[in-house]
């Protein structure tokens, strides 16, 4: 019986409320075997800082760095708006993100049939889609050298931001994409904007040579970031992978994700290097949603996006495939069900509360396993 070891890190609001129900779905797979998961919990944001002065303890971040993987709620909240910057609550996941080197980042785009009508799309044109999206998380124009605002003179300022890629750092978020694609239906589309950025230039170089040299078998297209994004609402369904930068990816991330409803639904995973010894990657998983202080400590949130968050920890750290295929049809079974939080409410369908949704998945995933 393998033991994985999962770190916890609830985190603020509605955090530590959504990772309740993740807890309650390692409890059912737990017991009916045959992996088994050890988990260990810790602080991480706002309540860290109170707890520490910081918003990720050294003590949680080596918890983080000796785990198989991280599960992270969400964090953030108004008391702690005035907390010095590099502190603050947000400065916690920052530091997750770096000290793993998570430099891929992973956000699929799933249509549940019971929630197309809540798409700002028609139906036929979201139904059943499956997009997942790979963007590059470490480099690009948000973090190049030089980044500056200059006084030029004349009641004028210069505001400069650099994008700037490297081979290897083409090389090893192309190779991510076409890992899963392999997985899926080993098509790969690679956005970038070559007809004006020679990072755009080097992108499409490098994607195409690692397509040529080490993954023959897929289908590789190469599009210009904009239409991309027109084509994502015009037809999306044309896509499975889409790899691109950390500026383009942000955007089209986005897109992709609001073609599917609410926020509550959407689960998101960070992905680093594979271990030399192991194989396995670093990796973060976490709903995209924030810590939502709106709704915070009422039973109002939906735990979806967190529920599926873990899932995707099934399959790409732990490549329990059946494990994940059987919570992400549980929970497409209680959205058959009509079973809603609050933010995915439709009429004629059940008002539940955020504890009684997880009830429900895990409930389904009793029914389904049989
Ligand atoms: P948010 O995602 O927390 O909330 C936006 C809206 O969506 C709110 O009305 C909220 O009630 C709703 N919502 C979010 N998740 C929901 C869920 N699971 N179920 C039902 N409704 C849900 O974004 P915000 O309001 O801009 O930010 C609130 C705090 O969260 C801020 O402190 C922000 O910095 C932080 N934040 C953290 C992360 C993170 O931890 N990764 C991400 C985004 C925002």
């Amino acid at each position: 019986m393998a033991a994985y070891n999962l770190l916890l890190l609830p985190g603020d609001g509605i955090g530590p409320e959504v990772m309740a129900e993740v807890e309650r779905v390692i409890a059912w797979l737990n017991a009916a075997g045959p992996h088994s998961f050890a988990t260990e919990s810790d602080l991480v944001g706002g309540s860290a800082y109170d707890a520490h002065g910081q918003a990720i303890s050294d003590a949680a971040m080596d918890k983080a760095l000796a785990a198989d993987a991280v599960i992270f709620g969400a964090v953030g909240g108004p008391k702690w708006d005035g907390v010095p910057y590099d502190v603050r609550p947000e400065a916690g996941l920052l530091r997750l993100r770096k000290d793993l080197e998570l430099f891929a980042n992973l956000r699929p785009a799933i249509c549940y049939p019971a929630l197309a009508d809540a798409s700002s799309l028609k139906r036929e044109i979201v139904e059943g889609l499956d997009i997942l999206i790979v963007r590059e998380l470490t480099g690009g124009v948000y973090f190049g050298e030089p980044k500056t605002i200059t006084d030029i003179g004349n009641g004028q300022k210069r505001a400069i931001d650099t994008q700037v890629y490297d081979t290897f750092e083409i090389e090893r978020i192309a190779r991510v994409a076409f890992d899963l694609a392999a997985t899926r239906k080993n098509l790969v589309h690679s956005a970038e904007k070559r007809n004006v950025m020679k990072t755009g230039v080097l992108w499409h170089e490098v994607v195409s040579q690692v397509h040529a040299r080490e993954y023959p078998a897929a289908e590789l297209h190469h599009i210009l970031a904009d239409n991309c994004a027109m084509q994502l609402v015009r037809t999306p369904k044309q896509f499975d992978v889409l790899v691109t930068d950390n500026l383009f990816g942000d955007v089209l991330s986005d897109i992709a994700a609001m073609l599917t409803g609410s926020l509550g639904m959407l689960p998101s995973a960070s992905l680093g290097a594979p271990d030399a010894k192991t194989g396995r990657r670093k990796a973060l998983y976490e709903p995209v949603h924030g810590s939502a202080p709106d709704i915070a400590g009422q039973g109002l949130a939906n735990p979806i996006a967190m529920i599926a968050s873990f899932a995707m920890a099934l399959r790409y750290s732990f490549g329990q495939i059946e494990s994940a295929d059987l919570v992400e049809s549980a929970v497409a079974s209680v959205l058959e069900q009509g079973l809603r939080t609050g933010d995915i409410m439709q009429p004629g369908c059940t008002r539940v509360s955020t504890a009684d949704m997880g009830a429900a998945v895990v409930a389904a995933m009793e029914r389904i396993a049989g």
